[in-house]
């Protein structure tokens, strides 16, 4: 349960007031207690774990590094992340040069995608 906890309320779904002594429902988890993740395009964050989501991408192939100007430029931008982690970088960067493999160059909308998650918890 570590790192699933409500990072407003401590898991306890509640807030306290301050000035009147009560308490009401955490506006971060909505009471849940559990910790509602930044993203704004998923439902249902809550149920999401890592095992089920695995990336379907493959990294062994293709290109080592982007080939595109935004692309090494969204490269760089998730290297130099401070909230992800070594391997969701390598996911990232994966997902990128894949990207670029089907599209030809990154989208607007994937590139927003990608930074969005680059700065996750800021
Ligand atoms: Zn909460």
């Amino acid at each position: 349960m570590d790192g699933e906890l409500c990072r407003m309320c401590g898991g306890d779904g509640r807030v306290g007031n301050a000035l009147g002594g009560s308490s009401a429902t955490c506006p971060s988890c909505h009471g849940s207690g559990r910790r509602a993740e930044a993203s704004y395009g998923f439902h249902d964050v809550t149920k999401t774990k890592p095992s089920h989501h695995r990336p379907a991408v493959a990294v062994s192939t293709g290109p080592k590094a982007p080939t595109t100007p935004e692309g090494a430029q969204l490269a760089s931008e998730v290297s130099a992340s401070a909230v992800l982690a070594a391997d969701a970088k390598a996911r990232l960067l994966a997902e990128i040069m894949n990207h670029e493999s089907t599209h030809g160059r990154c989208t607007k909308t994937f590139i927003k995608k990608v930074r969005k998650q680059t700065r996750l918890g800021q």
